[in-house]
Order: C-alpha cells, then sequence, then structure tokens
C-alpha cells in the first residue's frame, strides 16, 4: 500500500468488539492476569498499551521499520538510544543538531563516561575525522538544525558500519513523508513527534524506529527499564495527525519553497539556506534522497546583527516568535537566543549558527498572507 493509505489504515484497524472507525483510547494503567505468573498480551500501561502498540504500528510502516517505540518526548527517544552505549564508548555528531540534543551529549551522555566529537556530516572526509576507535554510535540530523544542511544517509552509514557503529538519523524536519533513512542503511530513525508527525502544535512525544528485531529488543528493554513512554491520550494524537501528514508536509513545503525564492531577491537578506534552492550547498544530493518536495523549514541570515535579528523576529504578525516546527500555524524564531541558546557560545560561531540567523517554519496558511507578513517585518529593519 501506498504512504497515504498506510498512514491512515497501517495500525488503525475497526475495533473489534464495537466495529468503530477509529480505535478507543485504552487509558488503563494495568491489566488483569490470567493466573499469577502469567502473562496476557498486556499486563502494565510502561510494558505496553493498545493505543500507543497501535501508533507505534503506523510510524514503523511510515519509516519502512520492523517496529517503532513510542517516547513522552523526542529528547526521551535520544536519550533511550544512547543507553544503549557503555561507559568508554563515543558518539560521533553532526555539527547541525538541536540546541538540546546538543545539552543532552554534552552535559548529560558524559557522565555515564561516554564522549562526544561534533564533526561537519555533510562532508565525508571532515566527518571522518571525528571518527575514534571508540565510536559506537553516529548520530545526523538530516536537514540540520538550523542551517538546513544535507548530509547523506547512504555514505554516513556505510561510514558508521565500517568501524562498528549504529548510525542514528533524526528525521524530524524531513518527516518520512520527505526522507526515509532506513531505506538509506540507517540503524535508528528518531523523531520529536511533537512536530510534524503530531502537526498541530497540541502534543509532546518522540518515536525510535528501527529495521533490527533485534535492536528493538534492546531499545524496547531500555525503554521499559527507564519509563518514557507516550501516554494513551498523546497516543491518540499522534496517530490523528499521522492520517494528514503527507497532505501537511507537501502543501507547507510548497509554500516554503515559494517563500525561500521570495527572500533569496530580497536585498534585505543577505542568505537564504533552503534546500531546494540551487545556491545551497546540499541541494543536488537534497534532490536525490528527498522525495519530491525540500521540506517547509527555512533560515535565513539578514545583513545585521543580533539586534536586528531579534526585531525582525518580534515584528512579524503570523509568524507566531516561538520555539518548536512542524505545525499548521507558522513560527519564527532566532536560534542564537531560542533553539540553539543551550550550545556553547564559540561551538555556535564555529558551527555557522550566527546571531543574524531566523529560522522560520512555514505553516498552512495562504501564502500571500504569510509573504505579507515578512514584508512587513523586514520593514522593522529599516525603520531601526
Ligand atoms: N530533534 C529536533 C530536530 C528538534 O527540533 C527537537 C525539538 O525541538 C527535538 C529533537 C527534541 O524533541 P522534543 O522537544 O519533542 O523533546
Amino acid at each position: 500500500m501506498k504512504f497515504r493509505t498506510r498512514a491512515i489504515h497501517a495500525g488503525n484497524a475497526p475495533d473489534p468488539q464495537t466495529g468503530a472507525v477509529v480505535p478507543p483510547i485504552h487509558v488503563a494503567s494495568t491489566y488483569v492476569q490470567p493466573g499469577a505468573g502469567q502473562w496476557g498480551q498486556f499486563d502494565y500501561a510502561r510494558s505496553g498499551n493498545p493505543t500507543r502498540q497501535a501508533v507505534e504500528t503506523t510510524l514503523a510502516s511510515l519509516e519502512s521499520g520492523c517496529g517503532a517505540l513510542a517516547f513522552a518526548s523526542g529528547m526521551a527517544a535520544i536519550h533511550c538510544v544512547t543507553m544503549l552505549l557503555q561507559h568508554s564508548d563515543h558518539i560521533l555528531a553532526g555539527t547541525d543538531i538541536y540546541g538540546g540534543t546538543y545539552r543532552l551529549f554534552h552535559k548529560i551522555t558524559p557522565r555515564a563516561g561516554i564522549d562526544i566529537t561534533l564533526a561537519d556530516s555533510t562532508r565525508l572526509e571532515a566527518f571522518t575525522t571525528g571518527l575514534t576507535p571508540r565510536t559506537r554510535l553516529v548520530w545526523i540530523e538530516n536537514p540540520g538544525n538550523p542551517r538546513l544542511t544535507i548530509s547523506d544517509i547512504r555514505a554516513c552509514a556505510e561510514l558508521a558500519h565500517q568501524h562498528g557503529a549504529l548510525l542514528g538519523v533524526d528525521n524530524t524536519f524531513a518527516s518520512p513523508v520527505l526522507t526515509r533513512p532506513l531505506e538509506l542503511g540507517a540503524d535508528i530513525v528518531m523523531h520529536s513527534a511533537t512536530k510534524y508527525l503530531g502537526g498541530h502544535s497540541d502534543l509532546l512525544g518522540g518515536a525510535l524506529v528501527v529495521r533490527d528485531p533485534e535492536l528493538l529488543a534492546r531499545l524496547y528493554f531500555v525503554q521499559n527499564a527507564t519509563g518514557g513512554v507516550l501516554g494513551p491520550f498523546d497516543s491518540f494524537l499522534l496517530s490523528r495527525g499521522l492520517k494528514t501528514l503527507d497532505l501537511r508536509v507537501r502543501a507547507q513545503s510548497a509554500t516554503a519553497w515559494q517563500l525561500a525564492q521570495w527572500l533569496a531577491n530580497d536585498p534585505r537578506i543577505d542568505r537564504v539556506l533552503y534546500p531546494g534552492l540551487p545556491s545551497h550547498p546540499g541541494h543536488a544530493l537534497a534532490q536525490r534522497q528527498m522525495d519530491g518536495a525540500f521540506g517547509a523549514m527555512l533560515s535565513f541570515e539578514l545583513r545585521g546583527s543580533f539586534d536586528q535579528a531579534r526585531r525582525v523576529a518580534q515584528s512579524t504578525q503570523l509568524f507566531q516568535l516561538a520555539v518548536s516546527l512542524g505545525a499548521v500555524e507558522s513560527l519564527i524564531e532566532q536560534p542564537a537566543s531560542m533553539s540553539h541558546a543551550s550550545y556553547d557560545p564559540s561551538d555556535r560561531q564555529r558551527h555557522g549558527i550566527s546571531d543574524g540567523l531566523i529560522r522560520l517554519s512555514v505553516g498552512l496558511e495562504d501564502v500571500a498572507d504569510l509573504q505579507h507578513d515578512l514584508d512587513q517585518a523586514l520593514d522593522a529593519l529599516d525603520a531601526g
């Protein structure tokens, strides 16, 4: 079955008892057992819940995996992956990663004796130099956050495997509509389901999808032992969001593409970072790796400073000033003071996250209204 069909039907069989076309939300925290020491399909909600299981089935199908695990947040999902590692292991991660992931890798995982190197995953030679004999996990975000960098997933998978490491890909920005990393050789796909998968800014969730049942079992063991599971109500919301994922991502991407072209021709803008523009260094790779569109995230650099970028970000009316992304309403933010504030300032500078950078999450509003909104906000620059 095709993607859109699976988004609606995989994991969503009618309720056998009532015929309801939307499966019920199962709220029970515990389940009656057939006998002492005997276990039914479900026993306790941390270990398994039918509503969560249903959405995990949909996620596995959409990401071409053998199974999925749904978490209470994207960070809980990434944390679960790091708990596969042991003392003295090493993580190699791309430079363009979410600020919260940066913080986890620098402030939490080192407590367990696991160290981290950041290197540019868009240039394989540079990325290779970050490997050590102890590297067990290679972690990339694609497109990267916030510069929309594009990494060659197949090449990164080969690199990781040659060195006995797993490749994990944070696929939050692309969503499985546009990129399916497991099909390109990645071992683990991760999502902040809070973003496109949920799609309506009304749930916090995370997901891991894998193609190896043995790896799934290891991750499930950690998830069950540590407890960061997605609750039944959020599992329902996520399931509902997934049904329109393809429509939303494609429509939002079309709008982002139009805005990127318009901004690229605006003299008030220094540089637009959008993989759909031929000027983007990752454009050719994105054309091969992404499925018919380039996503709905775009960043641009102003000719001005930190204060000017802040002024523009604070001057939009439709684009709301907020972190997060991927929902029907458009958002604007300044990475240096918001999503990437937890970066060490020197790392921010080294990795090209400039003070004048602004990131947009393009929603489902009419493109003309969004363009008008950005236009009047950029006028705030002139006024200053
Ligand atoms: N990965 C990316 C690319 C993100 O943008 C975020 C959150 O903004 C996360 C991971 C973390 O997800 P969550 O906020 O759901 O914990």
